[in-house]
């Protein structure tokens, strides 16, 4: 019999599902470390590495929150998925990719800039309520990272608070790649700071919940710091092809 190329061979299908129980277990021996209910923290799995059907087995293992780095894949994988993904774009979103970008997800979670925030909000006028999004820190001082450093970011704060169609929901980081989890404990550690402190000055209306942090080799430090959100690509393909 010839293997149908629609149809993921069920032994990366079992794999997938392996791999996602793993990741859910870790999420869960992390919350219990540190007191935490492992339900406050929400499994983003990260699709940029794999095509759809292997998505179709990390929705049939229960994960329906699915992050993107690139508008252009998400534009191509959303519409030949069920509408009960929640898709999180989490990479560089450019300006003249807002309008087609926005009513395909359920967050932006790398906002950058205020010019982009603004686009956001010109954009959502159009849309039925405030668009949800976290703006990104560069919590490492990466040059080559997209983001907001924090100082800007304290700055800014009263124009966002002022964007009506934005819904400011907290804030996102990645690591950085230099010095292990020691480096990554601290950036993680330091966004959740600087969300106390924005939150000191920010309206009421946000309350900056979410704090996006931690991927396949890190997420157990970023739930000691406070992770709400982990985005995990790589672990949940390991042995996959
Ligand atoms: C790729 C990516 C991830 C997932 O990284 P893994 O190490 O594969 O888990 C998380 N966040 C962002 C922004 C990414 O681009």
């Amino acid at each position: 019999m010839r293997p149908n190329p629609a149809k993921p061979n069920s032994r990366s299908e079992d794999r997938i599902r392996a791999n996602v129980a793993r990741v859910r277990e870790r999420i869960a021996a992390a919350a219990r470390r540190c007191g935490r209910a492992a339900s406050e923290i929400t499994l983003i799995a990260v699709t940029k590495y794999v095509g759809c059907e292997e998505i179709r087995a990390v929705l049939a293992a229960g994960c329906l929150d699915l992050g993107e780095s690139r508008p252009q894949a998400l534009w191509e994988k959303a519409p030949r998925l069920p509408g009960s993904v929640q898709w999180h774009l989490i990479g560089h979103l450019q300006r003249n990719k807002v309008r087609r970008t926005l009513p395909m997800v359920t967050s932006i979670d790398s906002v950058d800039s205020i010019r982009l925030a603004g686009a956001i909000d010109a954009l959502g006028t159009d849309l039925p309520r405030p668009a949800p999004v976290l703006l990104e820190v560069n919590t490492s001082g990466d040059a080559a990272k997209h983001g907001f450093s924090a100082d800007a970011l304290q700055e800014l704060l009263p124009q966002l608070a002022g964007y009506d169609h934005l819904d400011v929901r907290g804030l996102m980081t990645i690591a950085a790649r230099q010095g292990g989890l020691p480096a990554a404990k601290e950036n993680f550690s330091q966004l959740r700071q600087l969300r106390d402190r924005l939150r000191a000055q920010c309206p009421p209306g946000m309350r900056l919940d979410v704090l996006s942090m931690g991927m396949s080799h890190d997420l157990e430090v970023a739930i000691e710091e406070g992770a709400t959100q982990v985005r995990v690509g790589s672990a949940l393909f390991e042995g996959v092809r």
